[in-house]
């Protein structure tokens, strides 16, 4: 047997500390009030992250996260700095509305250009509000309000949390009953197997970036890809490759039908002013 590289170690590392958030140093989180004060201060912030066709190369869908703006600052806060403290402290329904009033406006003059007419657009829901019975509800008043197709609308929810009780199937159920798509985000980092997911009334998958990651060299994750679109064509759903930063993934990637590309190499989460000039720039003629 050939002996291991550093390069190949290096990878294994890198690959084994993404996957172990308890190993990962994250940054302090902001205060309850100063959260507080940017919710009722209109400070929430709609970011969008396009989705490609990776055949075509066409902006097929968005993904929408949520950044908050502090006092004067420039600067925009990432979930990781509040997401936790609004969970905890039941703000996480006022956060998603605040977001979803101004994202949903805003990809309504989005999908006005006829080339993003049949886009999707793509909303995280936590744990909580998986569970409760008011959000479906809330998503149609949302769609209502803007005359959005709720088909439109896909919500992400985690692998663990899709399969975490009893009870997650009939929420699914809930939410597909009335139209909307339900997407497993970070696919692969959880424990469901093949079966389990057959049974799931889910309407797309997400393959967490940890595989996507240098899959252009990584058979194994060659292999986890190819059978994912094997299995997401048989059950007629979506498959997104999520955290596409490097060109030699890319052009590994191009080549399979039905799989839709998200990542930095594509374009950055954006605020929606800054989204309709890449657009623009992007647009095929
Ligand atoms: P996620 O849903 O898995 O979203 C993808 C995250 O990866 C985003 O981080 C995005 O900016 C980042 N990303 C996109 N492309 C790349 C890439 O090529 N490389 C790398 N390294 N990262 C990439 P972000 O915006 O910081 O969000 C982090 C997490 O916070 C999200 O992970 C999601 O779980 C959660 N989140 C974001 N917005 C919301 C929200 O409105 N509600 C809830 N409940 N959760 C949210
Ligand atoms: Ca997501
Ligand atoms: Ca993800």
């Amino acid at each position: 047997t050939k002996p291991v590289t550093t390069k190949q170690l290096k990878l294994c590392i890198e690959r084994l500390f993404m996957m172990d958030p308890q190993l990962v140093k994250k940054p302090a989180p902001i205060s309850l009030d100063e959260l507080r004060e940017a919710l009722n201060n209109d400070r929430v912030i709609p970011y969008f992250q396009p989705q490609m066709d990776a055949v075509t190369g066409n902006v097929v869908g968005f993904e929408v996260l949520c950044r908050i703006q502090l006092g004067n600052q420039l600067q925009l806060l990432s979930p990781e700095r509040f997401l936790e403290l609004a969970e905890s402290n039941q703000l996480i329904d006022e956060l998603t509305d605040n977001l979803l009033e101004k994202a949903m406006s805003q990809w309504k003059i989005i999908c006005q250009d006829d080339a993003y007419l049949d886009s999707s657009l793509s909303i995280n829901l936590s744990p909580s509000q998986l569970t409760e019975m008011s959000w479906p509800n809330r998503l149609r008043k949302y769609c209502d309000d803007n005359q959005i197709d709720a088909a439109k609308l896909t919500i992400e929810i985690t692998e663990n949390q899709a399969l975490s009780e009893q009870s997650q199937y009939s929420n699914i159920s809930r939410l597909r009953l009335n139209d909307f798509g339900v997407a497993i985000d970070d696919f692969g980092t959880g424990y469901t197997n093949l079966t389990q997911l057959c049974c799931l009334p889910i309407s797309e998958l997400k393959l967490d970036m940890s595989f996507v990651r240098g899959i252009h060299h990584d058979p194994l994750a060659q292999t986890i890809l190819q059978s994912l679109q094997d299995i997401s064509r048989k059950l007629g759903i979506k498959l997104v490759a999520e955290g596409v930063e490097d060109l030699r993934d890319l052009n590994y990637l191009e080549k399979f039908e039905n799989l839709r590309l998200q990542g930095y190499l594509i374009c950055r989460p954006k605020p929606f002013s800054e989204l309709i000039r890449w657009l623009k720039a992007h647009k095929k003629v």
